[in-house]
């Protein structure tokens, strides 16, 4: 079976072996964030819909399952903001009555938090990363390019009224950006923020695939300690980069076909190097490099060098 709405598993660095639940098109979101690794938001807006047919969704889902996968998390993420899916309360409810062995995270943008039914939806998660970069209007416009009708404000206000009513935990990311929200102001802010959220971890991320704008860098280990003596609250901590222990002749399973597909989904989602489409797959460089040339016969693939090695990926 071809699916639409799953994706992965893929190797994620705050989830572990994460299967992908993708309820919203390329690429809709209430943000335009600098540091994308979807690239740029073609749909930005705040309204919530149902982008597809539930009962398909729940078909891919149970098809999936029922081979019984090893699976740190199930997690909704992918093309966008999975809240602005009006599915996304069903889909999880199925999932905790379903197979209630999995753990359900949620990556949100935190940005419609403020929405009681949004709130309500996340309820049954045992996991919601929401984002907070930073507390001031100006910085948030910088850094988020949040849709028209959201402010920073707004944001925390969901987030705190979320700490209030979910019982689940909630890993709080800060993404930073080198000289743009690093200053002590900033982090007087957010430190004050964090206080009020109360989330059970925070975590400090930085930039790790090419982001949307080439002039945002990644902070290095030493900037993101610092930033963490600085905010000077426990449970902060800073995202491990991705470290594979990958076997040299990783040997492929299943249909030529399907291997071809996968990857061809990993790269249409963001940009990967070979070590993470191989954590992904179970394939081997050597049967990578020959995907990606069958792929390249109908679909262009671009190439960016970064720190952590050639990242490859299907342009817009
Ligand atoms: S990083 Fe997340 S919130 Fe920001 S534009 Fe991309 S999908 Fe949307």
């Amino acid at each position: 079976m071809q699916y639409s709405h799953l994706f992965g598993p893929v190797h994620s660095r705050r989830l572990g072996r994460s299967l992908g639940i993708d309820l919203v098109p390329v690429k809709t979101c209430s943000f335009d964030c600098v540091y994308c690794e979807c690239g740029h938001t073609t749909l930005e807006t705040i309204k919530r819909q149902e982008f597809f047919p539930l009962k398909e969704v729940l078909s891919e889902i149970q098809n999936y399952l029922c081979r019984s996968p090893e699976l740190d998390f199930i997690t909704f993420s992918g093309s966008g903001e999975p809240t602005l899916s009006t599915s996304i309360g069903e889909v999880i409810r199925f999932l905790k009555h379903s197979f209630p062995h999995y753990r359900v995270a949620v990556l949100t943008n935190g940005s419609l938090l403020w929405h009681p039914d949004v709130r309500c939806d996340l309820l049954l998660a045992d996991v919601v990363l929401p984002t907070l970069s930073s507390v001031f209007e100006s910085t948030f416009r910088k850094i988020q390019r949040p849709a028209p009708g959201i402010s920073v404000a707004q944001v925390l206000e969901g987030l705190e009224r979320f700490r209030e009513e979910y019982i689940g935990e909630i890993w709080l990311e800060v993404f930073i950006i080198p000289g743009i929200n690093t200053s002590q102001l900033e982090m007087d802010g957010l430190r004050a923020a964090i206080e009020r959220i109360r989330p059970d971890r925070v975590q400090l991320n930085t930039l790790d695939r090419p982001g949307t704008e080439e002039w945002v860098r990644p902070a290095s280990p030493e900037e993101l300690e610092r930033i963490r003596g600085v905010l000077g609250l426990s449970g902060v901590n800073a995202v491990e980069p991705v470290r594979y222990e990958l076997s040299a002749g990783a040997t492929m399973t299943g249909e030529w076909s399907d291997a071809v597909a996968r990857v061809h989904d990993l790269i249409k989602r963001r940009p990967c190097t070979l070590d993470d489409i191989s954590a992904s797959t179970g394939l081997s460089r050597r049967e990578i490099l020959k995907i990606l040339r069958e792929i390249q016969i109908t679909s262009v693939i671009e190439e960016k060098r970064e720190e952590r090695g050639i990242f490859f990926f299907c342009p817009e």
